[in-house]
């Protein structure tokens, strides 16, 4: 049987899946979009837990392509929640007509390169395969939950969820006792949600958090009337920052420039401000352990000021990383949901989860009784997506195993071996140490204009080299050695997942240096990159 042809097949319909089937769409490109999902959303549709919702200002955390979209869109919150940004993604599928390039509920399990045509097959869970010159994996960073085989978890009889498949109808905690291990974004953002709702809820945390106050509330009318004058600006200038946002204030004085008086009348404003603006206090704060422990430290002293139980307080404080080397959790009243008479904190560095039994969670002390057990435990992060899926390049060679030591890649959007295939946001680009919506448009824009130049040209096959990859990987590691970063045992090491090889993955150089690193390519002709026509030059 003849396989259906496509210009370009794009794997997941996010922000990145959205936005890159408009731009091909829009270059005449014939275009499938395929996504496990039942609705379009990605990140959005996936993580309906309570609480849910943007650690970046909503004005920031959207596309900016488009102008009339931008204008026309409002924002009820600071801190949109998960509904609000889904329905979003949602209008914006309608405003572009996207869905009818888009099947829903159909997982991609194999790409296939074929060399004889430079031709991508693409086979999926229904049955169904078909050929593409272009593949875009739109993947996501966090879109495969990490599994935990906790011994006994199926012999659980109360329910349990994932943050990350949460049902679509909700769940109704009333009148019981809850678990919920973890002690990540995901957790911090909905245990202070269910604790108003459950009988009693028990945390299982394995390593305590940074987190401040998102103090959010509805969006300021001077802020929108501000966004509403000068968008593009805004934008633009958000895009020249290091993380893609338009942090508050990012002030080079470095620490111990100010005296302990003023450190502390400056962290306290940013405290007050709410969300990263503590970050950009000091200029040396991710890249000195001394300066690191100052800022630090202001955050265990107001842990101690709102925790009203000293042991508690303690437990909460974290101490085994420098602050900024997780993504530190915006947070709505976390830290006070302890001192709720129906919140206990078990601190597994003490007593270790042995098993999950058919009525409660077993550490190495006791058992915790629970009617639902929460799994706030986050994500085979950055390769996970594509490790699922049975990725095949030249000569048959597997993704699998040429990542089995760390993930490779040229700029985050390109493999040595694998021609005609984009990752969007892939690992050695920005990607999660950005504001995603401003790196998922910068590389959606990227992969566009490299597929129209090859267009263009008539050229059937683009692939990066091995040594441009070799030197961006080296590259990649030498920025990120410079910082405290890979000090922390994060996702972003793949620390995480039990035999994941530890590999520091986002690259740290920042946002503008990475941006224009990629013009550069393009504009000396894809530097870095094997091009052929279809004759095969
Ligand atoms: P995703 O939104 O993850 O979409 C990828 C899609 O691909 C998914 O729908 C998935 O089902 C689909 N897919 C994967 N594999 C296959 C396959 N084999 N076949 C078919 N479909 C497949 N970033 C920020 O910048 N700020 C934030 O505040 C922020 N908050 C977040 C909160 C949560 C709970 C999570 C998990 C992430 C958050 N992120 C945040 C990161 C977020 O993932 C990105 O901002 C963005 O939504 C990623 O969009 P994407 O389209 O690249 O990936
Ligand atoms: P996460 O940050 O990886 O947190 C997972 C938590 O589960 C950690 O506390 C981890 O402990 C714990 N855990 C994992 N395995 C465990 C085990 N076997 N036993 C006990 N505890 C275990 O995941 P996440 O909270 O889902 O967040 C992931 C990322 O998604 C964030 O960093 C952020 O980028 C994004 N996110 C953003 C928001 C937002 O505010 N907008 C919300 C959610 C997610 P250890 O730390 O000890 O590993």
């Amino acid at each position: 049987m003849t396989e259906a042809a496509y210009d370009a097949v794009i794997v997941g319909a996010g922000f990145s899946g959205l936005y890159m089937l408009h731009r091909l769409r829009a270059q005449g490109l014939s275009v499938r979009v395929y996504e496990a999902g039942s609705s379009v959303g990605g990140t959005w549709y996936w993580n309906r837990y309570p609480g849910a919702r943007v650690d970046i200002e909503s004005q920031e955390y959207s596309y900016s392509f488009s102008p009339e979209l931008d204008a026309e869109w409002v924002w009820s919150e600071r801190y949109a929640t998960q509904p609000e940004l889904l329905s979003y993604l949602n209008h914006v599928a309608d405003r572009f007509d996207l869905r009818p390039d888009i099947q829903l509920d159909t997982r991609v399990t194999a790409a296939v390169f074929d060399e004889a045509t430079n031709r991508w097959k693409i086979s999926t869970d229904r049955g169904e395969a078909v050929t593409a010159r272009w593949c875009v994996m739109a993947t996501g960073c966090l879109s495969v939950a990490n599994e935990v085989a906790f011994p006994g978890a199926e012999s659980f009889e109360g329910a349990s969820w994932h943050t990350q498949s949460w049902p679509e109808g909700g769940v109704d905690f009333t009148g019981q006792k809850v678990g919920v291990i973890g002690t990540g974004s995901s957790a911090i953002q909905s245990i202070p949600v269910i604790a108003g709702q459950a009988d009693h809820v028990t945390v299982f945390q394995r390593t305590p958090n940074f987190s401040v106050p998102a103090h959010n509330g509805p969006v300021d009318p001077a802020v929108a009337a501000d966004w509403a004058a000068n968008r593009a600006q805004r934008r633009a200038e958000a895009r020249e920052t290091g993380f893609g946002i338009r942090m508050v204030e990012p002030r080079e004085t470095e620490t111990f420039a100010d005296d302990p008086q003023a450190r502390q009348a400056e962290f306290e404003r940013r405290w007050k401000i709410g969300g990263f603006a503590l970050l950009g206090a000091y200029g040396d704060t991710l890249a000195s352990e001394e300066a690191n422990e100052i800022a630090a430290e202001f955050v265990r002293g107001k842990i101690r000021e709102i925790v009203n139980d000293p042991e508690t307080a303690e437990k909460l404080s974290p101490r085994s990383f420098p602050i900024g080397a997780k993504r530190v959790c915006v947070d709505t009243d976390y830290y006070a949901t302890f001192n709720r008479p129906n919140v206990s904190l078990v601190d597994l560095r003490d007593e270790p989860i042995e098993a999950i039994e058919p009525t409660g969670i077993r550490t190495s002390k006791q058992t915790y009784e629970v009617d639902a057990i929460v799994y706030a435990i986050g994500f085979d992060a950055m390769t996970g997506a594509l490790s699922k899926i049975d990725i095949r390049g030249r000569g048959g060679a597997s993704l699998h195993e040429r990542w089995a030591a760390g993930p490779r890649t040229y700029l985050g959007l390109m493999i040595a071996g694998f021609p005609n295939m984009f990752i969007v946001t892939g690992p050695g680009s920005p990607s999660v140490l950005c504001n995603m919506a401003v790196a998922i448009e910068q590389h959606v824009e990227w992969i566009s204009d490299c597929i129209a130049w090859m267009g263009e040209r008539q050229m059937g096959r683009i692939e990066a080299t091995e040594t441009a990859q070799d030197e961006w990987v080296a590259h990649v590691n030498e920025v990120a050695d410079g910082t405290l970063f890979p000090k922390a045992n994060s996702w972003y090491m793949g620390a995480n997942v039990p035999g994941k090889p530890r590999v520091f993955m986002p690259y740290i150089g920042g946002f503008p240096v990475y941006r224009e690193k990629c013009e550069e390519v393009a504009t000396r002709g894809y530097e870095g990159c094997l091009v052929a026509s279809d004759a095969r030059a």
